[in-house]
């Protein structure tokens, strides 16, 4: 006993609709959770300059020039850490994902810039 072909084309349709409202939940679940991963980095990112700013302000010190020079490099860490995840450190794009982790010149400044003259 076989399904007649009716039944066999109806079925294939309501299939065929349930994919796609799927495929549908998938695409925003995506996008959603690459806000949040984006948003997620910004506050980090943020957070960080938060802290380094705190930082400059308590510790006016010239004393304390040799210690903020190693947190400097520790928060260069941070923004490399974070480039390294794929997203990006630069003003203009901060905090969105590096589109296929493609290099970003500005990124690289701001992590690196003042580096040399330690
Ligand atoms: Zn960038």
């Amino acid at each position: 006993m076989s399904m007649d072909k009716r039944t066999l084309y109806d079925g294939l349709n309501e299939f065929e609709e349930d994919l796609q409202k799927l495929s549908q939940n998938l695409m925003e679940m995506k996008g959603s959770l690459q806000e949040l991963v984006e948003k997620n980095t910004t506050l980090e990112l943020e957070n960080q300059r938060l802290r380094e700013h705190i930082h400059e302000l308590s510790h006016k010190d010239a004393n304390q020039a040799g210690k903020e020079k190693q947190e400097l490099s520790q928060s260069r860490l941070n923004l490399e850490k974070i480039y390294e995840e794929g997203f990006h450190v630069c003003y203009d794009l901060y905090g969105s994902r590096r589109e296929h982790d493609e290099p970003c010149a500005f990124c690289l400044e701001v992590i690196y810039r003042d580096s040399g003259n330690k």
